[in-house]
């Protein structure tokens, strides 16, 4: 059986349900560096859109059995 990309989630930053995505290659390796973290492949991101208007989303990290697996949600930083 193989993973699916895309699940929903509780979100610990939204609050509620709302859809997640595995991460890229390209956020795998930031997130590595962000979390200090080396097992990156199971972190969930929220797609959750925050902002309407630049069409911002939540991008706040989970596990997939744990909603808040570090002591302040973290969100992914974005590129550059
Ligand atoms: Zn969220």
């Amino acid at each position: 059986m193989t993973t699916p990309r895309r699940r929903t989630l509780p979100c610990g930053t939204c609050k509620g349900e709302h859809e997640h995505r595995l991460l890229t290659d390209e956020e795998r390796t930031r997130a590595r560096e962000q979390l200090g973290r080396k097992a990156v492949y199971d972190l969930w991101l929220c797609v959750n859109v925050v902002d309407p208007e630049t069409g911002r989303e939540c991008r706040t990290l989970r596990l997939p059995f744990v909603r808040n697996p570090f002591p302040t949600p973290v969100k992914l930083l974005p590129p550059g």
